[in-house]
């Protein structure tokens, strides 16, 4: 097996550091790039301000760092589009997204909605798949997201675009967490956005995916099978640890992502031994060897 080649290479798409700090992606949508760029953050979190134009209103989606200057920014995106916000909404639990959302939600008098209450707050609103929103002019459906995170969720938007949050970056893929995320509930989750034949996927992190989504979502597919083929294979030459199996299979990625690598290992591994493909010691440092 050939590792999928990610058909994001013949695209153009900016370079990682060279997005804008404000861009308007369709009518309904501006993206307000935060300033936290890092290794696992990639350019930095996107915050989307969604609404219809016209309608006054719109709602945020991912505010992210809870940072003076990104809300100035953020600010200026609703004054550029005549907006009050209305609502916050969070793909998921983890700070990049979700810091400001309780905070701003309160200075903006708007309701903060997620996948979980500790995300929503005690006055929030906690979302389930299939949800509508009718809010800011425009209609935005829930759709459960689970895998990088249990809370994760996607939204839908009437033009067909689906904000994806941590499901798919907008440059290379992303990571299942150990041991909160679940790869095959992550499978289900691509599976269920590519069925949604999305026109874009704006992502929590790096450049728009408008060209050809359904492509990226292939290739992440792939891309898990892939990993899952790596690992048996330098299992069937004997057991090895997670840190073995990962310097190996990692090898020609910067040490710095060994990190969150060891964790999509341990979220693959706790798959196969779910399915009697692999015993031993998925969770220490133990070893891991065939069943
Ligand atoms: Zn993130």
């Amino acid at each position: 097996m050939d590792a999928p080649r990610d058909p994001r290479t013949a695209w153009a798409l900016p370079a990682l550091g060279a997005l804008p700090r404000t861009a308007e992606l369709e009518p309904l949508v501006t993206r307000v790039l935060a300033p936290n760029a890092s290794g696992m953050t990639l350019d930095g979190t996107n915050t989307y301000v969604v609404g219809a134009p016209g309608s006054g209103q719109a709602v945020l989606v991912d505010p992210g760092p809870d940072d003076p200057g990104h809300l100035a920014a953020v600010q200026g995106a609703l004054s550029a589009r005549d907006a009050r916000c209305v609502a916050v909404l969070v793909t998921h639990h983890h700070g990049d997204h979700a810091e400001a959302a309780r905070p701003w939600g309160a200075h903006f008098g708007a309701e903060v909605a997620a996948g979980s209450a500790d995300v929503a707050g005690p006055r929030g609103r906690v979302l389930d798949h299939g949800d509508r929103l009718r809010l800011a002019g425009t209609t935005i459906g829930v759709v459960a997201t689970p895998g990088h995170t249990g809370d994760h969720l996607a939204f839908r938007l009437e033009s067909g675009a689906v904000l994806v949050g941590d499901h798919v970056l907008g440059r290379g893929t992303s990571v299942v967490t150990y041991p909160e995320g679940d790869v095959v509930a992550y499978l289900e989750s691509l599976r269920r956005v590519h069925d949604l034949g999305p026109s874009a996927l704006y992502c929590g992190h790096g450049p728009e995916l408008t060209e050809d989504p359904g492509a990226v979502l292939d290739f992440y597919l792939a891309h898990r099978a892939f990993r899952e083929h790596q690992l048996l294979t330098a299992l069937a030459e004997g057991p090895a640890t997670v840190d073995e199996l990962v310097a190996r299979i990692y090898a020609d990625v910067p040490r710095a992502l060994w990190v969150p690598a060891a964790m999509s290992t341990r979220a693959t591994l706790a798959k196969l031994r779910a399915e009697d493909r692999v015993e031993g010691d998925t969770e220490a440092d133990g070893e891991v060897r065939l069943a």
